[in-house]
């Protein structure tokens, strides 16, 4: 048994992982660099290295970034190239990775290009919403993000909503 609603949440995570990527770079700087990443169906995690803890602001710009990218519903665009013609083209390549003489890029419009064998979202769009749910030190200077995307972020948001509803609820009882 194929499990497609799995499948289908895991490539969401995984396309929004370049998404991240490319906002961290765009937020921070393009010091930068993805030092690890898990990608499965519930959510995603991103190792990253930078020096300093994110405040409240960075996190938002981040989020509006990814939500910015995922709005715009850009096509995902996958090519064959020469490495050497990959990485003049300005496509990120993981440091420690070893690559063959022809590589896969992979394109998200002109905001992020990355290296990339995985399986992605046909669209940006169908990653649905991206909320990040936790930042922190892995080691030094290392930072580690925890993400949800699509069914992820619906239920944190119904969840909310069921709290704003009690407290709604609540309130309307005192007041009678
Ligand atoms: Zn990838």
């Amino acid at each position: 048994m194929v499990d497609a609603p799995r499948r289908a949440a895991t490539r969401r995570n995984h396309t929004a992982t370049h998404l991240l990527h490319a906002a961290l770079r765009t937020t921070l700087g393009t010091h930068v660099k993805q030092a690890g990443s898990l990608v499965a169906p519930e959510r995603l995690r991103f190792d990253f290295t930078h020096y300093a803890a994110l405040d409240k602001q960075d996190l938002l710009d981040i989020e509006d970034l990814v939500n910015e990218r995922i709005l715009s519903n850009d096509e995902v665009r996958t090519e064959v190239m020469e490495i050497e013609a990959a990485i003049a083209s300005g496509a990120m390549a993981l440091f420690d990775e070893k690559y063959g003489s022809e590589v896969r890029v992979v394109s998200l419009n002109s905001f992020s290009k990355e290296l990339c064998g995985g399986t992605h979202v046909h669209r940006t769009g169908d990653i649905g919403a991206f909320k990040i749910i936790s930042e922190g030190s892995v080691a030094a200077g290392i930072r580690r993000i925890e993400a949800l995307t699509g069914e992820g972020v619906l239920k944190i948001s119904e969840g909310s909503q069921r709290d704003a509803g009690a407290t709604f609820r609540g309130a309307a009882r005192q007041a009678r």
